[in-house]
């Protein structure tokens, strides 16, 4: 757990820039209190490289001189929850760069007038709590929706994966009813827009409904022996069934189609053999037995990730333009904290898809095959970036 790389503008604005240097464009002004997360630990004479979630204004990445930052994690922690947060000083009148008289590794004089310019703290109330019970600081409240479709994660807790999904509409209210609905509802931790903007459902420290297994479809896991690809999940809204398709119960006897709707659970190809669709699992993880993190009988996936939903629609063909360049940015920085933060490597085991914990349901739509895993890593690992 790297918690300390979330800080707080002590200063009443504060510029993000496009590069270090007070001649560098200004991306956006910080207000006080605005969490940012650090995103590397190079210290460019003094300017440090961010994220940060503005309320009303969207995400931006940029350079922010760094003694306007607090740390945001004091040293009283307990179960990753800020208690109190540490104490924060003053900031001097006037700031210069520590140790330098370049103008352009200093950061901007309290003028009042240029665009932009820093304004002083007056130093009065320290900032709230900036974890304050699993809710991500730099996500504003404004996109925080509370929802009672959450609970404990069983076991000892530890994230080890990160799950994507898509939302399978493009409605947002549908989602927002769907995710804090009081019951039978699913929910994520994380949903992504396409203009980059990310909101918040469940605490990342609690467990969110988002890859549950049906108990009939766990049964077939439990064989450890590849035969699940001969069954897909039965759905009533799915159109796209073979004529030749059979339909089984949860004891797997056989479904006539007038208790299809009723009794049907899962569906086998009329000749009984695998279903191609899996074909897309198998490309990316070879002939295995189980799905990925399948690992005990009893495996909940939900009790040990982090789902996140892409605002798209799912699909088996591989729809490449339902992810802008604005989604891949905020995924990018989305996963690689979490990866980092959770101290999982970026790679595709640790982060993957619902399709990948859950084929049988999901058989290569949730992303759908369009989604660029690579793209996703590549950014997500920058990140990551070590100590230069
Ligand atoms: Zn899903």
């Amino acid at each position: 757990m790297s918690i300390d790389r979330i800080f707080r503008v002590r200063a009443r604005r504060l510029n993000l820039r496009e590069q270090p240097g007070t001649d560098a464009r200004v991306l956006v002004a910080l207000d006080e209190g605005q969490a940012v997360a650090r995103l590397d630990d190079v210290n460019r004479g003094g300017w440090w490289y961010v994220f940060a979630d503005t309320p009303g204004e969207g995400i931006y990445i940029g350079h922010v001189w760094s003694e306007y930052l607090t740390p945001a994690f004091g040293a009283e922690l307990i179960a990753g929850n800020v208690v109190r947060p540490p104490p924060v000083p003053a900031p001097p009148g006037e700031a210069d760069a520590p140790g330098t008289d370049d103008a352009a590794d200093s950061p901007e004089r309290e003028t009042g007038g240029e665009t932009g310019v820093i304004l002083d703290s007056d130093g009065s109330a320290p900032p709230a709590p900036a974890w304050p019970d699993g809710w991500n600081p730099a996500i504003p409240a404004a996109r925080r929706h509370p929802t009672g479709n959450q609970g404990r994660r069983a076991g000892n807790g530890c994230i080890d994966r990160v799950i994507l999904h898509i939302t399978g509409t493009r409605n947002f209210d549908t989602i927002i009813e769907r995710f804090t609905a009081k019951s039978g509802g699913a929910s994520a931790h994380y949903l992504v827009m396409p203009d980059g903007v990310i909101h918040q459902f469940v605490p990342e420290n609690l467990r969110a409904f988002h890859s549950g297994i049906n108990r009939t479809v766990r049964s077939l896991y439990q064989r450890q022996d590849g035969t699940w690809r001969q069954y897909k999940r039965y759905f009533s809204w799915h159109k796209g069934y073979p004529a030749d398709a059979i339909f089984v119960d949860s004891r797997f006897a056989v479904v006539p189609p007038s208790r299809r709707a009723e009794d049907a659970v899962l569906v086998m190809p009329g000749h009984r053999g695998e279903w191609q669709d899996y074909a897309y699992f198998d490309r990316r993880w070879g002939r295995a037995a189980v799905p990925v993190g399948f690992t005990s009988p009893d495996h909940d996936p939900n009790s040990n990730s982090i789902g996140i939903e892409i605002f798209s629609i799912g699909a088996r063909d591989p729809l490449a333009d339902q992810y802008t360049a604005d989604m891949y940015s905020a995924l990018g920085m989305l996963v690689g904290d979490l990866c980092r933060r959770h101290n999982l490597p970026v790679s595709r085991e640790a982060v993957c898809g619902h399709e990948d914990v859950n084929p049988v349901e999901r058989w290569g739509w949730d992303p759908n095959q369009g989604f660029d895993w690579e793209r996703l890593f590549e950014l997500a690992r920058k990140i990551d970036t070590p100590v230069a």
